[in-house]
């Protein structure tokens, strides 16, 4: 705990934060056309935090034209790779200055703890900035096999005009994902951040300004979704719409671009994803504890939350102890004291949600082994990390994502029907398997209709590995490593005669 602060010491850098509020456009932060503004909380208090500028359709369309005009003059796609590189690189090195403060911001904005932010949330989104930053310069084109009297030159290009329409659960490090690929390409971009968390968004575009980044480049517009996110998906001079997000709304922007200028659209979606212990893994210490992190961490509210944990049905009861133990390690409170693991939930409208998940699963004669309430910390939205037993394998709690503290433990007659109900569900984006066979490990995996296996060890790979969803769970191409580069540049292929 030493690298921590106190949860005073925090609570006093809350208490005198500093960060901006309005729209971020051509350089400047402005106020929403509108004039209007929304207020977003503190959800582990209950209490306004800031008043936020409303953006809508004008805007939007301001946005994109002054991205379209700083695209256009090359301030920042033609520069040389190596000074885009210096330039994002300086921005990791502000964002490394103000980690705390990133952090601490984080933590208020959206209920997560502190110890997560600063150990996880922050030093990945620096690492995936950095990692791309340094690909500015380290990407090669190709040439094709056209014989010697032709010369078909293979090359990317940035795309131009990128929008990115965020989720809240992890604010920073979905701008880091998207904003790292777009802006080592050159591209000019506009972030949406989820509404509930869209502080540290605003504070990383200032960074990015003081960093050097040219006006322009970047642009963050608060607003609804309805109405922002919206307008994004419809505008036709945007050339890539990123989205990250539910489901639901993800088609919408399929549809969005269909009926506008068919920009390339990328969808992260959803998932309600398998945890599955193979019949000859028996530690369970272990795997208790990967389960903790699979089920709960970020208090559920993650994509790739193992929500399904499979086991055999003849080691479900020491497994089962082997994860309640493992759990009352996990504590929650405060998500400023540096000694909690769990804070609360996002905003009263995820807390709905998720209670009422809780009740559908208990009506439908699921048992609860731990958990099943609200937290009474403070006015503060919490609730215990909840594990049901006893569910039926098409119970609501079973299909439907919860993205919350909640999960089911399902049990398996054998390793190929523990694989059949991995695999039973409409998503596709994770899954995390533990067994002692390297055989078994292989087989599994490529059985397993996801994106992301993690063989014994709960994980989404590094900034190295692509990450994106099959079924369900994403369309269009990934975030991540190399592989996310392809959705920020467009392939263009010329071809050379030399026989004249
Ligand atoms: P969401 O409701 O789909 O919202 C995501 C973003 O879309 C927000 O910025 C939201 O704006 C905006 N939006 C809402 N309605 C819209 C509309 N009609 N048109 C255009 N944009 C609209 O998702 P969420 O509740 O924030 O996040 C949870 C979901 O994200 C879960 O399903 C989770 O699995 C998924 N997720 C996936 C990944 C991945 O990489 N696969 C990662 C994280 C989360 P407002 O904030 O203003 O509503
Ligand atoms: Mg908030």
């Amino acid at each position: 705990m030493s690298q921590f602060l106190t949860c005073q010491e925090y609570e006093n850098l809350a208490a005198n934060l500093k960060y901006p509020t309005q729209a971020f456009i051509g350089g400047k932060f402005v106020s929403a056309a509108s004039g209007k503004t929304f207020a977003t909380i503190n959800p582990a208090t209950g209490k306004d935090l800031a008043q936020v500028a409303s953006c809508g359709k004008e805007d939007v369309d301001k946005a994109v034209s002054v991205a379209r005009k700083t695209f256009d003059s090359g301030v920042w796609s033609k520069m040389h790779p190596t000074e885009r590189k210096k330039i994002f690189l300086r921005l990791c090195g502000l964002m490394e200055k103000h980690m705390v403060e990133l952090a601490v911001l984080e933590s208020i904005d959206s209920g997560k703890p502190i110890r997560e932010n600063l150990c996880t949330d922050l030093p990945e989104t620096i690492e995936c900035l950095e990692w791309h930053a340094e690909f500015s310069d380290k990407q090669y084109g190709s040439t094709s096999p056209s014989g010697n009297l032709k010369r078909g030159l293979i090359v990317r290009e940035p795309s131009g005009v990128v929008a990115c329409v965020l989720p809240w659960n992890f604010p920073l490090q979905m701008v880091g994902w998207k904003l790292g690929p777009a802006l080592s390409e050159g591209n000019s971009v506009i972030i949406k951040p989820a509404s509930v968390t869209c502080l540290s968004t605003l504070r990383l575009a200032e960074l990015a300004a003081e960093a050097g980044v040219p006006e322009g480049v970047l642009q963050v517009l608060p607003g609804p979704g309805g109405l922002v996110g919206e307008a994004l998906g419809r505008h036709m001079d945007i050339d890539v719409l990123s989205f990250t997000g539910s489901t639901d709304v993800g088609r919408r922007f399929l549809q969005y671009s269909a009926e506008s200028n068919l920009k390339r659209v990328v969808l992260e979606l959803g998932g309600k994803s398998p945890f599955v212990l193979l019949e000859d893994f028996t530690d369970f210490e272990f795997a208790a504890s990967q389960a903790c992190s699979a089920a709960f961490w970020n208090m559920g509210e993650n994509c790739t939350a193992n929500s399904r944990i499979i086991v055999p049905a003849s080691k479900k009861e020491a497994f089962l102890s082997a994860f309640v133990t493992a759990l009352s390690q996990w504590r929650m409170g405060n998500p400023l004291d540096p000694a909690n693991a769990l804070g609360s939930m996002v905003s009263e409208q995820q807390f709905k949600t998720v209670m009422g998940y809780i009740e559908k699963g208990k009506a439908e004669g699921g048992r609860i082994v731990t958990g099943g309430k609200a937290a009474p910390i403070g006015s503060g939205l919490f609730i215990e990390p909840t594990i049901f037993d006893n569910v039926k394998r098409d119970a609501t709690v079973v299909r439907e994502e919860i993205f919350g503290p909640v999960t089911a433990i399902l049990t398996a007659t054998s390793d190929e029907d523990a694989l059949a109900l991995a695999n039973d569900t409409c998503y596709g984006l994770h899954g995390s398997i533990f067994t002692e066979s390297l055989t078994k490990a292989h087989a599994f995996a490529s059985e397993l209709k996801a994106g992301t296996v993690s063989v014994n060890c709960f994980s989404e790979g590094d900034n190295t590995t692509p990450f994106g969803g099959y079924k369900l769970s994403g369309f269009g191409g990934k975030d991540k490593g190399r592989e996310s580069h392809d959705q920020y540049t467009e392939q263009k292929t010329i071809f050379i005669n030399l026989d004249r």
